[in-house]
């Protein structure tokens, strides 16, 4: 119904409370509300829901119980900075994969058309 003014809100309370848990983050005591495990300085996250905008409407939460800021929390993202609300912990397993993109050479690009005729 209300959809887009219900995310204009959204996207004005993430942008004021992502400064609050990015202090947090900062300062080492940011705790990941999907995974409860420590949001580290200089890793990703975004401003989340404890309980879900879905689980809230089902449990007859109103629109402000629901983004109350005892409601929301810092949760790891890999898109961390867009504060769109979805919920993506970033950290399950644990373990960091360090795949990274690998570089690929390009020596090939030697040849050259034969325009020169001598
Ligand atoms: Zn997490």
């Amino acid at each position: 119904m209300t959809e887009h003014h219900r995310e204009a809100d959204w996207f004005a309370l993430t942008r004021k409370m992502r400064p609050l848990y990015d202090a947090q983050v900062r300062a080492g005591v940011a705790v990941c509300i999907d995974c409860h495990r420590p949001i580290v300085p200089g890793q990703r996250f975004a401003v989340g829901h404890r309980v879900s905008v879905k689980e809230g409407k089902a449990r007859g939460w109103t629109k402000q119980q629901i983004n109350d800021p005892s409601n929301l929390g810092p949760t790891h993202s890999a898109r961390g900075g867009k504060g769109d609300g979805s919920r993506r912990c970033n950290e399950q397993g644990g373990g960091r994969i360090g795949g990274r993109a690998r570089t690929t050479k390009q020596a090939e690009q030697k040849r050259r058309p034969d325009w020169r005729t001598w």
